[in-house]
């Protein structure tokens, strides 16, 4: 069954004719790629000794369902680039590890990129907040130049990285979310899978984020036992996290219905 219709498709190993790589503007066939890790799927969703299923809050409305979240954006070196970070940060999560090495900052970059990125491409502009096509653009452009040469800018500063540790158990590690996201001062881009909660600061007019806890910068670190900070933007992570539980809460009353029925 033919899906070319559709701008997203789902499962991956499906490719697509010639056009320039989303990363390195090289004309290829663009690969399927993953906006969340592959691994994801593969270890926490699609083993469904472990439930199956996950509770996809990416769209509205909220669906449950095991399939991953891709679109053509990558030739294979750029892929590949992205599949040597995404391989660092499912051995950080198999092994359960606090201490992280340089590889974060470029894995959680590489995130906010595809999220950004995915949302400017399939979503209406009013979802970006009042954030404006060039300043998409600008964000986008400062984190793939990061992305290509990884080298630190001063300009990398005002689009930081940060890194959330949102629960261990195996119920929450079932909610994948992306989003974009406004507290009042802050404009981000928020991915949440795993074990794992990664913002990327598109704009934003208040401080506080820059010292946070939170804060990736491009060197070795540990995931801090508690990233969440008496910030307007931590506070706002804090009132997403939660409506994500209300979410997950609702859809298992509802499993509860349907198999009392
Ligand atoms: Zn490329």
């Amino acid at each position: 069954m033919s899906r070319k219709s559709s701008p997203v498709k789902e499962g991956w190993g499906h490719q697509v004719a010639m056009k320039k790589c989303h990363l390195c503007d090289t004309m290829a066939t663009l690969r399927e790629s993953h906006i969340i890790p592959d691994w994801y799927y593969r270890d926490e969703i699609r083993d469904f000794k472990h439930g199956g299923q996950f509770i996809d809050m990416s769209r509205e409305p909220a669906s449950k369902h095991g399939r991953a979240i891709v679109y053509p954006l990558l030739c294979d070196a750029c892929e590949q680039r992205f599949g040597n970070w995404d391989n660092a940060a499912k051995r950080f999560v198999t092994a359960g590890e606090d201490a992280y090495g340089p590889w974060m900052l470029r894995f959680a970059t590489s995130i906010s990129w595809r999220v950004l990125k995915y949302f400017s491409l399939t979503r209406d502009p009013a979802s970006l907040h009042g954030v404006s096509h060039g300043e998409t653009q600008e964000t986008l452009d400062c984190w793939r130049d990061f992305l290509l040469h990884e080298k630190l800018s001063r300009r990398l500063s005002r689009h930081t990285q940060h890194l959330m540790r949102v629960g261990d158990d195996y119920r929450l590690r079932r909610i994948i979310g992306l989003s974009f996201e406004d507290d009042g001062s802050t404009h981000f881009v928020y991915a949440r899978f795993g074990a794992f909660g990664i913002a990327g600061i598109v704009r934003s007019t208040y401080k506080g984020w820059k010292t946070s806890k939170s804060r990736l910068y491009g060197s070795s670190g540990k995931l801090p036992a508690a990233n969440y900070g008496p910030t307007d933007f931590l506070r706002c992570l804090v009132a997403l996290e939660k409506e994500y539980e209300r979410r997950l809460r609702a859809h298992s009353a509802q499993d509860r219905t349907h198999s009392a029925r």
